[in-house]
């Protein structure tokens, strides 16, 4: 460090959303324009900076007044005004001033100081409730950005830039952030937006990257560089931690390597209760590097296979081949075992599956999951086929997303015959008897799933949509997260219909919504009578330790007296006692 002193340690608190310990530097990423390389200077290079930055000020000016002239030139006189604007922001003291003050006090190079300071005027702008300040970040952003590709590389990066490991802060990560960032680099993240169950926390959580998200004005706050500590157990971002701080979580992350190290022993041993019942424990996965985490993670196959990123990341959707080949690669990797793929689930809190013409009002409520398959049946049918040429390879079956009613089912199984006839036709093997399956996460399916149990082969209850749709709380706006209950009275007494409705038409009924992987629930859900919990891969060896220390005669008479509770809390605590009794040193 340039400074002698310690700062003072400041905590903020925020959601956990990925458990887990890093240490390291902190790294802050802005939204609207990326971030130049930041490392720490000497305080003899201090006027130097500043020297860089005025000179890099200077360009830019330069640069304007030439377009402007253009401009000028080509549209009339009038039409010059546009960059006047930009011009007087670089003539700003308030600004000038205020960048040369933090290359002083951060010690940090010109470029970020710059960065940093314009950030913060931005993230300011962007939380004014007024449509006229909002809309002009998108100049102070562009103008921005010319400052930092003027400034002269005249010095080599010298310590620690985003190359090296740290813990990212953003406003913000979408789901393909999170698939893109430098895993090698990357300690944790904690972001000011967000939620527990967001896809960008699900997949922090298959990834075992520690994460908090909904620290507000975390952005605006943290020093690039700080020191820090990110608990993803408790959910809090400490800055500057003093000595104290530090040796208390390294002895917490040693403990938890230890019970890490623990469970890796037992992770192949079979998932059965005290009592004898067996229940299987799946993986849930979206990309295919996820494979290689559930070899190791010990999971009976793949419960929910998430196909958004494989048709939607790239420009086009991909062929039907390409589909096979994807599915094929998981079903054989799977072998002996089972891998239940979900049909696009597109649209909502999702990508989604084409440019709309114009926003739609409740995107949750909208044009998404099988609405958007049963509405592109020449999309929907190259999935089929693809998922039903992979099912001559391995186990496979196959489940569709957000399904309100019985017509959806009956449409959508009419799709797969037709697949089946043309395969047969064309002589392509699959498997006639593949299963098919609905995911139920809308009430109405909820409701109805004793009219839907004669027509499928499972069910599989994505808690994440269930829960969002009956108490009626986004499950992505952490305003309400609070609200957010998985344990709401009629929650559970829809899960326990649908797994009823199920066992009365002799169908399983499985979770693969994130409350699976919650051991505190473990005893609640098998109780309810879930036959299958498919989690995150760094859940597994954890959920089926939990299963092989529970009796499920204990949970199934605890599930009874739930139903006739009236609090979410008295629920979850009434699982929380049987899970602390029987695996206390589990629960995080
Ligand atoms: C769910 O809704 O619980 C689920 C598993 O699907 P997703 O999280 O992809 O919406
Ligand atoms: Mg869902």
């Amino acid at each position: 460090m340039a400074t002698s002193t310690h700062p003072t340690e400041v905590v903020h608190e925020g959601i956990p959303a990925s458990p887990g310990i890093a240490m390291g530097p902190v790294h802050v990423i802005a939204r609207g324009f990326s971030a130049p390389e930041v490392f720490e200077i000497a305080l003899s290079e201090v006027l130097h900076e500043q020297e860089r930055f005025r000179l890099a000020v200077e360009l830019t000016k330069q640069q304007l007044t030439e377009l402007q002239t253009r401009l000028e030139h080509i549209a009339g006189d009038d039409h010059g005004d546009i960059f006047e604007a930009h011009i007087m922001m670089l003539e700003d003291s308030a600004v000038l001033d205020r960048v040369a003050a933090a290359i002083a006090s951060r010690c940090q190079n010109a470029e970020y100081a710059f960065y940093a300071v314009m950030q913060t005027f931005l993230e300011g702008m962007r939380r004014i409730p007024d449509p006229y300040f909002r809309e002009r970040t998108a100049d102070i952003e562009d103008v921005s950005q010319r400052v930092l590709r003027n400034f002269q590389a005249d010095s080599e990066p010298r310590q620690l830039g985003p190359n090296e490991t740290h813990i990212l802060i953003a406003y913000d990560l979408t789901p393909s952030d999170t698939v893109g960032m430098d895993r090698r680099h990357l300690l944790g993240f904690a972001t000011e937006q967000g939620s527990v169950n967001s896809h960008t926390a699900i997949l922090a959580r298959a990834f075992g990257i520690p994460a908090v998200v909904g620290l507000s004005r975390s952005v605006i706050d943290v020093t690039a560089l700080s020191s820090a500590i990110l608990d993803g157990y408790a959910g809090r971002l400490i800055l500057h931690p003093s000595p104290a701080t530090l040796a208390h979580y390294r002895q917490l992350h040693a403990e938890k390597e230890k019970i890490r190290n623990a469970l890796e022993s037992t992770r192949d041993a079979a998932t059965e209760t005290l009592d004898g019942h067996h229940l299987t424990v799946s993986a849930n996965i979206e990309l295919l590097e996820e494979l290689e985490l559930v070899a190791h993670c010990g999971a009976k196959g793949v419960g929910l296979y998430r196909t958004e990123f494989l048709l939607l990341n790239g420009s086009d959707i991909p062929s039907e081949a390409v589909q096979a080949d994807a599915y094929s690669r998981v079903a054989r990797a799977l072998a002996p075992h089972p891998v239940i793929i979900r049909t696009l689930d597109a649209g909502g809190d999702k990508l989604p599956v084409e440019p709309l013409t114009e926003p739609e009002p409740n995107p949750f409520l909208g044009w998404r999951g099988i609405r958007v398959s049963l509405a592109r049946p020449a999309m929907f049918r190259e999935q089929l086929r693809a998922i039903l040429r992979a099912s001559a390879v391995g186990k496979v079956a196959v489940m569709f997303p957000l399904v309100s009613g019985l017509s959806e089912v009956e449409r959508a199984r009419e799709l797969i015959r037709r697949c089946m006839d043309e395969l047969d036709r064309e002589g392509i093997p699959f498997d006639h008897q593949l299963p098919v399956g609905v995911m139920v996460e809308v009430p109405s399916a909820a409701v109805c799933a004793d009219l839907l149990a004669p027509h499928v082969d499972f069910f599989s209850i994505g808690t994440n949509d269930l829960i969002q749709y009956t108490v009626a709380v986004d499950r992505v706006n952490p305003h309400v997260a609070e609200l957010y209950r998985p344990t709401h009275p009629a929650v559970i007494r829809l899960i326990r219909h649908t797994i009823d409705a199920g066992i009365a038409h002799g169908i399983w009924t499985g979770i693969c919504g994130e409350m699976a992987g919650d051991i505190r629930l473990t005893p609640l859900l098998i109780g309810l009578g879930a036959k299958e919990l498919s989690v995150g891969p760094q859940r597994v060896a954890r959920v089926g330790q939990a299963i092989r220390s529970l009796n499920l005669a204990e949970c199934s008479a605890m599930a009874t007296d739930v139903l006739g509770q009236t609090r979410s809390y008295d629920i979850l605590n009434m699982s929380l006692e049987i899970a602390s009794r029987s695996y206390g040193y589990l629960l995080d």
